[in-house]
């Protein structure tokens, strides 16, 4: 088993309230909590078990973009105090998983403005999660903040049906929550539960790419670049081909996951509830 995709697929697990294997908990980040300067005022809060915190930081407060599980919070919290006092302004959720919303809540005590997309936060809402988003979007929503225009996006399935792109235009950089959760070859969790589509989920990433960028921040790995969401998406393509392949040959929905593990990574494949989902869709 490739180590790495394991790793990765048990961060993902792990945001979904799942328990991991034991051997696979590390996840991708580092094992504490740690703050990194991205660049001028842009800040990574980072940690192996859960998704990344950006934070803005400005004279107009922070803006924060995700809020990991709510049992990170106070460690998160003294990590941001440790580079800024301004407030916390906004929390844009880029979907509805628990470990990237899980500090709303507190941060909603705040009177920070909870964001995210109309889906998210519908599905949120039927999963009773507590500090649901006060503000919400179906396509495009702009916030001026700190200077500069943020563009946040809804682009269509993939991950679920509530994940959207943020684009900060002057920085040339785009944060793409799970839609593009880290580096390497198709490490992906598609959560049809959560309306997510493998499908859909190229057409989503072409219409991200259609963004002017170089900068990447994805949803669990450290930052990276255009090339390598293009390469995802070039991925996204080739499983797409391999199921419709396998399908078209009679493959069983359990030789289809075996087939599809052997090429991707035996746990960077991960479809919730189970294969056939995509057979249904890919068929
Ligand atoms: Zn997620």
């Amino acid at each position: 088993m490739n180590i790495r995709n394991a790793l990765l697929a048990a961060a993902f697990l792990a945001g979904l309230g799942t328990a991991a294997p034991a051997a696979a908990q590390g996840g991708f980040g580092p094992q504490e909590l740690a703050i990194e300067e991205v660049r001028n005022g842009i800040y990574m809060i980072r940690s192996a078990a859960s998704g990344n915190i950006t934070a803005l930081v400005s004279d107009d407060g922070v803006l924060l973009v995700d809020s990991k599980f709510e049992r990170e919070y106070d460690r998160y919290m003294e990590l941001l105090r440790s580079v800024t006092d301004e407030p916390v302004r906004f929390v844009i959720n880029t979907h509805m998983h628990g470990d990237h919303t899980g500090g709303n809540a507190r941060l909603a005590e705040l009177d920070a403005d909870i964001v995210a997309s109309e889906n998210a936060r519908r599905r949120m809402a039927e999963a009773q999660a507590m500090g649901l988003p006060n503000i919400t979007f179906d396509d495009h929503l702009r916030i001026y903040f700190g200077g500069q225009a943020l563009d946040l996006y809804w682009f269509g399935r993939g991950h679920t049906d509530g994940d959207i792109v943020i684009h900060l235009p002057e920085e040339r950089l785009i944060l793409t929550g799970d839609l593009f959760a880290g580096w390497g070859p198709s490490i992906r969790l598609i959560d049809y539960n959560g309306g997510g589509s493998l499908l859909h989920w190229s057409d989503t990433l072409e219409r991200v790419l259609e963004l002017d960028f170089d900068t990447v921040i994805p949803g669990h790995s450290g930052v990276t670049d255009r090339a390598m969401l293009e390469g995802y998406l070039d991925e996204t393509l080739r499983m797409q081909g391999l199921i419709r392949e396998l399908i078209r040959a009679g493959r069983t929905p359990d030789q289809v996951a075996d087939a599809v593990q052997n090429e991707f990574g035996r746990l960077a494949f991960v479809i919730l509830p189970n294969v056939q989902s995509a057979i249904d869709e890919l068929r």
